[in-house]
């Protein structure tokens, strides 16, 4: 019996690698093109971009968090890097993963769709879905701080010492498989309509570039429903007594309702991870701001400690 479940599942899986291989291999061009076109034209070309970056600055020149960090600091530069990386990752690697699992949904796991949030008028599918989205991004985000795995994975992204706008482009590739596997079946599950996605991935995403800069602000009474540039600074904290707080990603409300909401609400601490042996940047050389990020996708499979 376990012989013939393991020859089905082989079959299986030779399949659809087969399947994946082939569409990757046939299509090489169109996915470079769609990095190309996700990184010029969805990105650097568009008014929100640069109008997001100038807001950001402004905030950060009026009111830093660290006033020692410069505008355009060695941070910057490195997530520079990462934003070029993420959009090749996302064109080529998550749109395909994404792609195979909606395929594998509709194909073996259907009958588990509910329509009934297809019914509400468009603002109220908009607001089911940006709650739903945005706890399923607390679940994953909180998965991947206590499974020590996924904590290495994810300790790329809180290895940055000064943080700024584009440190949200800072995530290992693999962190963005976990993601949309924890993000995409529950939306294939209740049918979300694929612009509401697009929608709310778009919310998403540009908020929290502004709270990634590095700006003093906790925005008032805003916190409590929110997550702000002072919240999310103590989620990325180095102090140990900040640990595994605040893991929400636009609201609030999950981690005040599941009781991880830190209860400093004021202080601006230093930003990263303790391990010393992380592969951060060594010098300013373009080869080397180049490389690093590729020597930290290497870091969780070499590292032996996972301290914060
Ligand atoms: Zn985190
Ligand atoms: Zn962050």
């Amino acid at each position: 019996m376990l012989a013939i479940l393991a020859i089905l599942a082989l079959i299986f899986l030779t399949n659809q690698s087969s399947r994946l291989l082939s569409f990757i291999a046939a299509t090489p061009r169109a996915m470079f093109s769609r990095a190309f076109k996700q990184l010029v034209q969805d990105s650097i070309l568009t008014v929100p971009f640069w109008i997001a970056i100038a807001i950001t600055l402004t905030l950060q020149t009026l009111a830093p968090a660290q006033r020692e960090q410069k505008l355009f600091s060695r941070g910057l530069a490195e997530d520079g890097v990462w934003f070029v990386y993420e959009a090749v990752l996302q064109s080529i690697i998550i749109v395909t993963y994404v792609d195979l699992l909606a395929r594998l949904y509709g194909k073996y796991a259907s009958f588990l769709t509910v329509t009934s949030l297809n019914q509400p008028p468009g603002w109220l599918r908009f607001l089911i879905a940006i709650l739903l989205v945005d706890f399923l991004y607390w679940v994953q985000h909180y998965l991947h701080h206590k499974i020590p795995f996924l904590w290495k994975l994810h300790s790329l992204h809180h290895s940055q010492t000064e943080l700024n706008f584009f440190t949200d482009f800072r995530y290992h590739v693999l962190e963005y498989i976990v993601r949309h596997t924890v993000l995409i079946i529950p939306l294939l599950i209740f049918k979300i309509d694929v612009p509401v996605i697009a929608a709310v991935a778009i919310t998403q995403r540009w908020y929290s570039r502004f709270y990634h800069g590095n700006i003093r602000t906790n925005l008032g009474p805003l916190k409590y429903f929110l997550v702000t540039p002072q919240s999310h600074r103590i989620h990325h904290s180095i102090e140990p007594q900040h640990a595994d707080q605040n893991f929400g990603a636009i609201f609030s409300i999950w981690d005040y309702l599941l009781g991880t909401a830190s209860t400093d609400r004021k202080s601006y601490p230093q930003t990263g991870i303790a391990d010393a042996g992380f592969p951060h940047r060594t010098s300013g050389r373009i080869s080397e701001i180049l490389l690093a990020p590729l020597r930290q996708m290497a870091y969780p499979f070499r590292s032996r400690s996972s301290s914060r």
